[in-house]
């Protein structure tokens, strides 16, 4: 039976994420159950195309056997005030924060007294990652990376320093702080650029732009690091996926970046994906009619986003 009728949902983002303001996407059933379909709005058909097959995967098979029943999650902070950055990281019960730094219009002020925030408000146990999304020059970043580490007393990690991967083995030659590739994995031409020049420490995994849960699967076992399995900001249903990435890896050394629905003022099913005790739960999500209601798309904005699967599926025919 092959995957049918997708059905297509805006969901207003209440801090602006990456300049993103509102989530759109599609969700679909299969004979496995639910999948999402929603790459970025930037994103042209090519390179919108790997979402699709980890649709269609996710909607047509079984996951992988899981490994483990509940994944460890960080709470995501946005670039956020430090107030603010400290009240998220506390609310969220988890005990590891990765918190969004060199954003445009702001400052490396900005972002330590946001990291020193959020450092107190987890406590001495707790773990702070932060993410440049690619943001940084090498001496920026290896300027940022000591402050931060200050800041944090020491960081568990940073997420993409600079945006080429050249780059990122320069900073991570000249800092003492572990480095994980995100965008230089799932946006490459050739993700194992990464190993061959010994760009990072930890690779970061995203189910959706990697096409699947069984690709990524095959990307970790090649690629020898470490993993952390994060989102692209999905609804639930998305998140389940990576759920299932995450209980499918033979080893998971760290908390992985899916408890993401808190950026969302909405979602698809009865219960979205909320962590508890710092813990989400592995399994499918189904859509609830009642709570997509709330969030369905407009004729208009359905009718683009049909529009754009077309052209993806042409691009897979
Ligand atoms: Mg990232």
């Amino acid at each position: 039976m092959p995957v049918v009728q997708f059905r297509t949902y805006a969901i207003a983002m209440p801090t602006p994420f990456r300049g993103i303001t509102r989530r759109e996407g599609m969700v679909v059933r299969g004979p496995a159950g639910w999948a999402e379909f929603s790459p970025f709005l930037d994103y042209d058909p090519t390179e919108s195309a790997p979402w699709l097959v980890a649709a269609i995967d996710a909607a047509e098979h079984e996951w992988p056997p899981a490994r483990r029943r509940e994944i460890p999650v960080n709470c995501t902070v946005p670039a956020v005030a430090p107030e603010q950055a400290a009240e998220i990281a506390r609310r969220s019960g988890c005990r590891t924060a990765k918190v969004k730094v060199a954003e445009r219009g702001q400052t490396l002020a900005h972002d330590i007294a946001r990291v020193e925030a959020v450092s107190d408000a987890i406590g001495p146990a707790g773990k702070v990652r932060v993410d440049a999304n690619g943001a940084w020059s090498v001496d920026e970043a290896v300027v940022a990376i000591s402050l931060l580490d200050r800041a944090a007393h020491g960081l568990e990690y940073v997420e993409q320093p600079c945006a080429l991967v050249e780059d990122l083995a320069a900073v991570r030659r000249r800092v003492n702080v572990l480095i994980a590739a995100d965008e230089s994995i799932r946006r490459a031409a050739d993700p194992f650029r990464v190993v061959e020049l010994d760009a990072a420490d930890i690779a970061v995994l995203k189910v959706a732009p990697l096409g699947g849960v069984q690709a990524c699967l095959r990307i970790a076992e090649q690629i020898g690091l470490p993993v952390v399995v994060s989102s692209a900001v999905e609804s639930s249903i998305g998140l389940a996926a990576g759920l299932a990435l995450a209980a499918a890896l033979p080893e998971l050394p760290y908390a992985c970046g899916l408890a993401t629905t808190s950026l969302l003022d909405g979602d698809v099913v009865a219960q979205p994906l909320v962590p508890f005790d710092g813990f989400l739960a592995v399994g499918r999500q189904s859509l609830d009619e009642t709570a997509f209601a709330a969030v369905a798309a407009d004729p208009e904005t359905d009718a683009r986003w049909q529009a754009r699967l077309a052209q993806v599926q042409a691009v897979l025919a």
